[in-house]
């Protein structure tokens, strides 16, 4: 899960982290109104979940509250990269000197959390590690022991940060630490803090990926997701405990098991299709849960087949049959559907299929070489 802008400069702040000061807001009016109260010049922006806002327009300085109004009515009218602007962040602006890129993240071939710097941070940090990547200075984190002071110190010395920073640095590092362990965070990003003019680091934009299986300990945070933002099939899948990955292809598919979902997706690859979706029902999913999977995957408009591959052990094949009945009822495929059922009640489940008009297929391979036939018409 991604928080906004605001909400993770928020919680930087909790953890120490000196962000400017600002407020969210919704109309040009209130952007207004909070360029009023913190009185000078402040920065307009965008509240999107998407990197490159400073790029695409959706970062702006104003001089006083009028022209706050002005380029707020401007931002909020906005779409960046497909997402349209409801919220704009109006933070006192900032006299920058220098811009640090700073983050901790999950290092995965390492088995541990990393944290990153560099000073050249900014709107060109990607082009910075794809170009000169050595000005991104990496330090593993030893989860138990947690960050040690003197690691930030390294760091501090490896970005040639001013002496007198080092010890605001080491703070906000540990800080940034506190954030990342806390939140069950995957990301926690800082971009850019900034030296500013009068020589005090400080957190001017801010960027948090929350690992969404551990939201079900992180109440407060989960309650922060901006659904507005999310995909409407990703929306209705979490709501039945579904997992769901829109993908680019043309053949739905709804499988039991990750394992087997991968499996599925290979397959039609192999046979020339490709998939849509990944979608495992997961393990015993009864009728209701099978008749939303059906209604999520029919909702892209790029299907044109489904594949039901469906291993029963726990899960019984009759009850997915019974699933995919009632979703047909409610939702009237005008695709070809290709179904699989093998293990625990196949044979009911084959049964009740036997009237709904559907290709069957006894293996894998059979059922992928049919998908990919029917999508292709
Ligand atoms: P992003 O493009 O989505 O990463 O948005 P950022 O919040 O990082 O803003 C992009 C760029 O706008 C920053 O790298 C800064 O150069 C600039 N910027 C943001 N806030 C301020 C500010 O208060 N003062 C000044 N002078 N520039 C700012
Ligand atoms: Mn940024």
């Amino acid at each position: 899960m991604k928080l906004h802008e605001y909400q993770s400069k928020n919680i930087f702040s909790k953890f120490g982290i000196p962000i400017p000061k600002g407020c969210v807001a919704t109309t040009a009016q209130e952007a207004k109104q909070v360029a009023e109260e913190l009185g000078g010049p402040v920065v307009i922006k965008s509240q999107v979940l998407v990197g490159g806002r400073g790029k695409a327009g959706g970062v702006k300085l104003a001089k006083n509250p009028a022209e706050a109004e002005q380029l707020a009515t401007q931002i909020l009218g906005m779409e960046i990269k497909g997402l349209p602007v409801r919220k704009v962040l109006v933070d006192e602006a900032s006299a920058i000197d220098k811009e640090i890129y700073f983050s901790i993240t999950d290092d995965r071939a390492a088995k541990k959390p990393v944290m990153i710097a560099s000073a050249a941070g900014g709107v060109d940090i990607e082009e910075v590690a794809a170009k000169t990547p050595e000005k991104i200075i990496k330090v593993n984190i030893d989860p138990l022991l947690g960050l040690r002071e003197y690691q930030a110190r390294d760091i501090a010395l490896a970005i040639d940060l001013p002496r007198e920073n080092w010890k605001e640095f080491t703070k906000i590092a540990m800080g940034l630490w506190q954030v990342y362990q806390n939140t069950d965070a995957s990301l926690a990003e800082i971009n850019p803090l900034v030296i500013t003019q009068d020589k005090k680091l400080v957190a001017l934009d801010g960027k948090m990926m929350i690992d969404d299986n551990a939201l079900f300990r992180q109440a407060d945070l989960a309650e922060m997701r901006d659904t507005d933002e999310d995909a409407p099939a990703e929306i209705e899948a979490r709501k039945y405990g579904l997992s769901f990955i829109k993908l680019d292809g043309n053949i739905g598919c709804m499988v039991n098991g990750a394992g087997l979902a991968m499996t599925s997706m290979d397959v039609i690859k192999l046979f020339g299709g490709d998939p849509a979706n990944f979608l495992d029902v997961g393990g015993g999913a009864g009728a209701e849960k099978v008749a939303a999977a059906m209604r999520i995957i029919l909702s892209d408009p790029n299907v044109k087949a489904v594949l039901f591959n469906i291993f029963g052990g726990i899960t019984r094949c009759d009850e997915v049959a019974r699933g995919i009945l009632a979703a047909m009822d409610e939702v009237k495929p005008k695709v070809p559907m290709v179904v699989r059922l093998v293990g625990t009640n196949a044979e009911e489940g084959r049964r009740l299929l036997e009237n709904a008009n559907m290709i069957t297929a006894e293996t894998l391979a059979d059922a992928a070489k049919k998908a990919v036939a029917a999508a292709k018409g």
